[in-house]
């Protein structure tokens, strides 16, 4: 039997079924079905989370923690059956969806710690007699709006700061993956939250999320998605005044220079370029390799991208599961065909995958002899498609690395200590990373880009409480 599973409201669970939820690796089998809200049930959620906030916002650190440490212990127990369903929904592989889960568990159990930390500061005013005290409070309702490639971490990464700072949510994720969102949100509720501290509202992104966007009574919206409904989400919150912090694409590049030891590179390019079927923002899409290691690099990935298993992601075995879906899919095969109109050459992959049941699955892409000028290297895939771009020194190759629209994360692969200090230094992008992968960033720092890729403070760690909090400036005079 297929499960139902319903908009949390107000502390009800509400809604009838009207969305399906496929397995991208076996479209025959559906995972659940889901409530889909509208306007209504938007309102209905703002209003229940904006009377739950006084006092939410000043309920003691305790209550607070109880609520966030008791949820990353479940999830933590329950690793390895929600990463199985994380995967059956979005098509990574077992181990990265029990991955992702254990993250998330970090993550609560952070900011759990984070409630009892909380500090403020106490300054002498210039006027005698006079006390001046900054502290942060809660900034209200925060809409959190999520896309499909993260099901549980981002969510995540944007629920718990919001809560152990004091705010209530109204929480959207993306249409492809609920079942993880409704998962910690069931958590959330039974370890006793407050009735409409966190709403759930799943539904269409142009419904429910823009009812979200269009609402006064929203006071900071964290968005998580594409470039496009960014520039909504900003468009509305500055017609409302309201807070916004917006994580969007990527474009990253991973250098390699001549002195690279051959092995971390291929690792990290393959890592990088194609791990979760290429589908995260930190993705090393664009492969920037100097003219001596050109070749051996070229030869060395593609005898790797051939042994990687590609199937199920609910197979232990398999290294590269499905893409999400079947739009995603044709954005995948139209840009491998662009690539090729463009004159790069399609030195490895780029074909569909018959595999036992009907799913999405491509075989890994790596075009060579490409321009940073081409499509291919400008715009966002967000697929298993990466491309080689060559050139002759570092030089040239943190030029071509900094020219792009975008500035989320970027790695550099030498043994050289002179050039990856400078890299660091110079490379345009938020996060930067020497011999490692361009994706994969721990969970107590802050994560977040520059240009196209990020506008607003910086997401998790410490950092969050930037976004989360506002300051209060306070005089006394004793007398
Ligand atoms: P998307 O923009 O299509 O959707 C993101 C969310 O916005 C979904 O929940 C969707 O329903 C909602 N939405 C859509 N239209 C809306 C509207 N009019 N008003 C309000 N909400 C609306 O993105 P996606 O396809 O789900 O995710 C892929 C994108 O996310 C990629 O560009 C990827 O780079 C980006 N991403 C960025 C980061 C990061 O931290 N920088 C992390 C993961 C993914």
């Amino acid at each position: 039997m297929t499960v139902l599973r319903k908009n949390l409201i107000d502390g009800e669970w509400l809604g009838e079924a009207g969305s399906r939820n496929i397995n991208p690796s076996n479209t025959n089998d559906i995972v659940g079905e889901y409530a889909s809200a509208g306007p209504e049930q938007a309102k209905q959620a703002i209003a229940a989370a904006k009377a739950a906030f006084p006092a939410w916002s000043r309920s003691g650190p305790l209550a607070r923690h109880a609520v966030l440490k008791k949820t990353s212990d479940e999830i933590m127990a329950r690793k390895d059956e929600i990463g199985r369903s994380l995967a059956r929904e979005e098509g990574k592989t077992l181990a990265e969806g029990v991955g992702e889960t254990i993250r998330a568990a970090q993550i609560f159990d952070f900011f759990a710690g984070e409630t009892l930390r909380l500090s403020g500061e106490m300054v002498p005013s210039v006027r005698p007699g006079v006390g001046v005290e900054m502290t942060r409070e809660g900034v209200g309702v925060v809409g959190i709006i999520t896309p499909w490639n993260f099901p549980i971490a981002i969510p995540a990464w944007k629920v718990a700061p919001a809560l152990a700072y004091g705010n209530t949510i109204v929480f959207k994720p993306a249409e492809l993956v609920p079942e993880s969102a409704w998962t910690i949100v069931d958590i959330l509720h039974r370890a006793g939250l407050p009735k409409g501290v966190l709403n759930l509202v799943m539904g269409k992104g142009s419904v429910v999320g823009q009812a979200m966007l269009d609402d006064p009574d929203v006071n900071a919206i964290s968005f998580t998605g594409s470039v496009g409904t960014g520039k909504r989400v900003a468009a509305a919150s500055v017609e409302h005044m309201r807070k916004f912090q917006l994580e969007m694409g990527g474009k990253n590049p991973l250098v390699v220079l001549d002195d690279a030891d051959l092995a971390v590179a291929v690792d990290c390019a393959v890592n990088g370029a194609y791990f979760s079927t290429g589908q995260r923002c930190t993705a090393s899409s664009r492969l920037i390799v100097a003219d001596g290691i050109h070749d051996r690099f070229v030869d060395a990935i593609k005898e790797r991208l051939d042994k990687l298993v590609i199937g199920d992601a609910l197979d232990a075995k398999t290294q590269i599961g499905p893409v999400v879906d079947q739009t995603q899919l044709k954005q995948d095969e139209d840009y491998i065909a662009i690539g090729r109109q463009e004159g790069a050459e399609l030195a490895f992959g780029g074909d569909r995958l018959e595999r036992g049941a009907p799913g999405f699955y491509l075989q890994p892409a790596l075009f060579v002899g490409s321009t940073n000028a081409m499509r291919i290297s400008r715009e966002e895939i967000f697929g298993p498609v990466a491309n080689v771009i060559r050139v002759k020194d570092y030089d040239e190759a943190l030029a071509v690395a900094n020219d792009t629209p975008f500035g989320l994360t970027s790695g550099i692969c030498t043994t050289s200590l002179k050039h990856a200090t400078h890299f660091k230094r110079n490379s345009e992008a938020g996060m930067v990373m020497v011999n490692l992968p361009t994706a994969g960033v721990d969970f107590h720092v802050p994560f977040g880009g520059r240009k196209g890729s990020s506008y607003g403070p910086r997401e998790q760690g410490r950092y969050a409480m930037e976004f989360y909090t506002t300051v209060k400036t306070a005089y006394t005079f004793a007398g």
